[in-house]
């Protein structure tokens, strides 16, 4: 990959003003080496002409239209500008009991909306402790993503926003499993960024160890003084 990936995940913060702030930090980024995809709470995405950076949302509806009431498709998240949507979240699975089906079923909309889907992947810390991480990321990989054109975020979930991140061989080792899976589905090349707890202090040495090919960064896209750092890393 010739440009490494750096998404922010902004979740359920933020407003306008901390938009319109945001945008005016990263103005003047030069984006030859980075691509800065900002991840907005749906309503913001309206003011992306603002940003000179790529945006997205968190989720999309499973549906392509229809009697569903308070969800968005991703026909119109693509219609407003957006380019990438964050699916399969852990708050997503763990807050909305979203399946690897319904996550299969979101890929598959955005894709053929044009979108690109950030697919997460990740084991809880119960099922690190049991020996069952790369069986719970095999199984989530295989019956969530769809096709070509998808990025894969590994996010083991005891690490997001806990401020604790794995070890840099463990971290190796995981993007090395997702890589030879998605090898053997026929979709090699698809990017693979890591997330959970990165800040400007850890970004470079994570982005440096092989098959991570960005990062998805939650707390520390909030603010231009932490999320500028982590592109400086680049
Ligand atoms: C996330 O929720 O996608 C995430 C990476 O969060 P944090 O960076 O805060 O751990």
């Amino acid at each position: 990959m010739d440009k490494k990936i750096i998404a922010g995940n902004w979740k359920m913060n933020g407003n306008m003003d901390a938009v319109a702030l945001m945008a005016d930090a990263l103005k003047n980024i030069d984006l030859s080496h980075v691509t800065i995809v900002l991840c907005l709470p749906m309503p913001f995405v309206g003011a992306s002409a603002i940003l000179s950076v790529e945006t997205g949302v968190q989720d999309c509806s499973a549906h392509e239209s229809g009697a569903y009431t308070g969800e968005v498709s991703a026909r119109m998240i693509s219609e407003i500008g957006a380019k990438y949507v964050i699916i399969g979240h852990s708050e997503r699975r763990q807050y909305h009991n979203e399946t690897n089906l319904v996550i299969a079923e979101k890929a598959k909309q955005a894709l053929k909306s044009g979108l690109i889907p950030i697919i997460c992947v990740g084991e809880t810390m119960e099922e690190k402790q049991a020996g069952e991480t790369n069986t719970v990321i095999e199984k989530q990989i295989r019956e969530c993503v769809p096709g070509k054109g998808a990025i894969i975020a590994y996010e083991p979930r005891w690490a997001i926003g806990a401020g604790m991140t794995p070890s840099n061989e463990e971290i190796k080792r995981e993007h090395g499993f997702i890589a030879e899976i998605l090898e053997s589905m026929g979709l090699g090349g698809t990017p693979i960024l890591y997330g959970a707890s990165v800040k400007g202090g850890n970004a470079a040495e994570i982005m440096s160890i092989p098959n991570v090919d960005g990062v998805l960064v939650g707390g520390a896209s909030l603010k231009a003084e932490d999320f500028l750092p982590i592109i400086q890393a680049v």
